[in-house]
């Protein structure tokens, strides 16, 4: 984690909008089998292991990742870092009004955070929302629209995007930072079952979660290939 944070610090400096992305074992699955997909994961400037299978997967392919670096967690530290550099952050996605919720949660968890913009992820022309970004002055940028769609919008305009440095497509936080979708308890999260709360609370999740094991299956049959 404070790794993964050094390097989002050092990305504020650069000099084009650097893209951060935070595959867990679901969006890894899904960048297996779509290359397109997966040629755009690989262009990231940092890509953080944002969940347990992924942390597992790696393991069983002898490239093991040091810890799990969920995506709210790092954007979490993240605002304290724009708060200590003046660094302004627009938040991008989720439903009207949650946005709100979470800039007042961030302020209150990095005090002296400026959020210079919000926009609800429910819109159709991404040509206003970049408009909006950039008149906004925003030089962080979350992107909240869940995985593919945030991953293509990112893509898509980071050669449009002129002040901001560093965005991240961070799925479901901008819920998680509002409150609106409470997160596993700490011991679940210690014991890697963070995936298993979400599947309570959410059964309907039930379908994309098999992309987990699938995951763990194909890191397995790579292993006993190689
Ligand atoms: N979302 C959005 N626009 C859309 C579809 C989804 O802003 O067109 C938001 C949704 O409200 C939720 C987030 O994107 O806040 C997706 O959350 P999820 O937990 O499904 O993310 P994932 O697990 O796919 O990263």
């Amino acid at each position: 984690m404070d790794e993964a944070v050094a390097l989002g610090k050092g990305l504020l400096l650069g000099e084009k909008p650097a893209v951060v992305v935070t595959p867990n074992a679901e969006i890894a699955y899904e960048a297996m089998r779509d290359p397109a997909f997966r040629d755009l994961l690989n262009r990231a400037d940092l890509i953080l292991p944002d969940g347990a299978g992924v942390v597992l997967g790696a393991k069983i392919l002898k490239t093991p990742l040091k810890q799990k670096v969920a995506g709210i967690d790092w954007a979490a530290n993240m605002l304290r870092v724009f708060a200590e550099t003046g660094t302004p952050l627009f938040l991008l996605g989720s439903k009207p009004g949650i946005g709100e919720l979470a800039a007042e949660q961030m302020k209150l968890r990095a005090p002296g955070l400026i959020v210079c913009g919000i926009r609800d992820g429910y819109f159709k022309d991404e040509a206003d929302v970049v408009e909006q970004i950039n008149d906004s002055g925003a030089k962080a940028l979350f992107v909240c629209l869940g995985a593919p769609k945030q991953e293509h919008f990112m893509f898509n305009h980071q050669a449009e995007l002129t002040s901001v440095r560093v965005m991240a497509g961070l799925g479901g936080s901008l819920d998680g930072f509002a409150g609106t979708v409470k997160r596993a308890p700490g011991w679940m999260i210690k014991l890697n079952l963070e995936w298993l709360y979400r599947l309570i609370k959410e059964p309907k999740r039930f379908g994309r979660m098999l992309r987990l094991p699938k995951f763990i299956f194909a890191a397995l049959r790579q292993r006993l290939k190689g």
